[in-house]
């Protein structure tokens, strides 16, 4: 008998995340965290909006939304033209200025009144996995002991344990750039950051230097976020501690003053390192998170992606658990998340290049600039940065399938309600439209699994089908006439939820 379903290790966004989906899928799950206390400093700032919608999927984001700024236009690579993000098609086009601290306390609480466990200052160091389960080696407080567990997923950030014992590849790029960072406050007045892009008010550049400053206000008053960056430079030491000299220089350095540093809250070194692990599963194993990829946090993907591995691991996970989901759906995880994730590094790589200020690379910057003036390349950095244009390679022929449900308002004969309120318990939706509502009975065989919903559009929308199967993790995976095309209905119910109830 395994002592758990399913041991999550790491208690960060990704690992917190995916506790919540595994305990709302009716998983036995544990989390293991090595740091008896949460790290306190904010790394990520902010939700992307495809993030947003996740939360809102589980009815989730209302306290993430209360008192949070929003950023209508974001940055691509601190080029002068703005991505503007009042275009995108969802009903958050923004930005959520959101810390990482304030996402993991949430998603932490969330994850417990969910009936989780969290088992702080508990270190995965063995591990171990055969046919029936995965045997984990797990030192706390007293010593080390031993858990039993169906499956077990690495959300150990970067230089993640788990990826090591499992023996996954993590290939990648080396640091080209050093980046020394800091969140502090300045008696001094700072210089205006002029061409340094829309999100950037301060700051120094020097192209000859090719390295630059710039000083980004954070929600406290009179507190900023300093960031240093040298080109063509690497840390001997990438983890030796940042001290206060060290940054008052690399200001002088580069700007000729330290304009008062004072109130450091927070110093740490960055570099543009850039891995993926070859496989975000094996076996019994997988990564999500920071432990599948890392990147240089240029518009700011890295927690986002980590959340949106978790949402499409989590039911996925418990499919398997309550045995109606075989190896074909796990493997899909590694089929759709690691192409997100090349993606996403490749335009992280793309932003720092052009954030070079090396002089010759300006004809590349202003060729950027100017392309993202045109309206469609704009809209293609920004929902490529916001992860809405996402598109899994599902089969079948509707447009919509493999892509993100739009939130549509529905009508039903009892309310007005907004598609994505009937994902709040993470049941996979059946969404019958007009004259499809009520002309097929597909679906009551899976209704411990698949939730129907019949209405009607509240607006004419040209991107819908009479129906749609949609996943829990709100794409779609099926479209079509539920009565004309009733076997591929069929079909995509058994391949996404297994075999029908008897
Ligand atoms: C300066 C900076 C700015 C950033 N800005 C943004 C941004 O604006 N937007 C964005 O989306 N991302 C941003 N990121 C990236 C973001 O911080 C990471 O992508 C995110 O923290 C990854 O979350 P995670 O849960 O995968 O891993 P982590 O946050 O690294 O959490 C992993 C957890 O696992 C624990 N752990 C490790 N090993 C073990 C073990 N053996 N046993 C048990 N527990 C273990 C760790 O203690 C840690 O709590 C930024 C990063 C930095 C450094």
């Amino acid at each position: 008998m395994d002592d758990v379903d399913v041991v999550v290790v790491g208690g960060g966004p990704a690992g917190t995340m995916l506790a919540c989906e595994l305990r709302l899928a009716g998983v036995r799950t544990l989390v293991v965290e090595r740091m008896t206390e949460p790290f306190g400093h904010a790394k990520a700032l902010g939700l992307h909006a495809r993030t947003i919608e996740e939360f809102e999927l589980r009815g989730a984001h209302e306290d993430l939304l209360d008192g949070a700024p929003k950023l209508r236009g974001g940055h691509f690579a601190s080029l002068p033209s703005p991505l503007v993000y009042e275009v995108l098609d969802s009903r958050h086009p923004y930005g959520l200025y959101r810390t990482q601290v304030e996402v993991e306390e949430l998603l932490t609480a969330r994850a417990r009144r969910l009936g989780a466990e969290i088992r702080r200052g508990h270190e995965l160091v063995r591990l171990e996995q055969d046919d029936t389960g995965v045997t984990a080696g797990i030192r706390g407080p007293d010593g080390e002991y031993q858990i039993r567990s169906r499956y077990l997923v690495g959300c150990d950030g970067g230089r993640s344990t788990t990826r090591k014992l499992a023996g996954i590849e993590f290939p990648g790029q080396e640091p080209s750039l050093a980046v020394l960072l800091a969140d502090a406050k300045f008696s001094g007045e700072l210089p205006v950051g002029e061409g340094m892009g829309p999100l950037r008010p301060y700051g120094v550049v020097r192209p000859e230097k090719r390295a630059w400053f710039s000083a980004v206000p954070l929600f406290e008053p009179g507190l900023h976020r300093v960031m240093v960056f040298w080109y063509g430079r690497t840390f001997p030491d990438r983890r030796a501690p940042v001290t206060e000299q060290e940054m008052r220089a690399a200001l002088v350095d580069i700007a000729g003053s330290d304009f008062g540093l004072c109130d450091i809250e927070w110093l740490t070194r960055l570099t543009d390192s850039s891995r993926q692990a070859e496989q975000y599963r094996r076996g019994r194993v997988f990564l999500a998170g920071d432990a599948a990829h890392v990147t240089f946090p240029a518009g700011g993907p890295g927690m986002n992606m980590g959340l949106q591995d978790s949402m499409n691991l989590g039911w996925k996970l418990g499919a398997a658990v309550h045995g109606w989901g075989g190896d074909a759906l796990l493997d899909s995880y590694h089929s759709e998340r690691h192409p997100v994730g090349e993606l996403v590094l490749r335009n992280t790589r793309l932003q720092v290049v052009l954030l070079d200020p090396d002089p010759n690379l300006r004809a590349l910057r202003d060729t950027f600039t100017d392309l993202l003036r045109m309206p469609q390349v704009n809209r293609y950095f920004a929902g490529l940065g916001v992860a809405l244009d996402i598109e899994y390679d599902l089969p079948g022929a509707h447009p919509m399938i493999g892509r993100r449900m739009p939130d549509v308002p529905l009508v039903t004969p009892e309310s007005r309600r907004y598609l994505s309120e009937y994902f709040h318990c993470g049941h996979g939706v059946l969404v019958m439209l007009g004259r499809a509502a009520g002309a097929s009975d597909a679906g009551t065989a899976w209704k411990d699994r698949v939730d129907v919903v019949t209405g009607t559009a509240a607006e004419p929308d040209d991107r819908l089908a009479n129906a749609f199967l949609v996943r829990p993790d709100g794409y779609v995976c099926w479209a079509g006439d539920p009565v004309a095309e009733a076997a591929e209905l069929r079909a995509a119910l058994e391949t996404w939820f297994g075999a029908p109830l008897r």
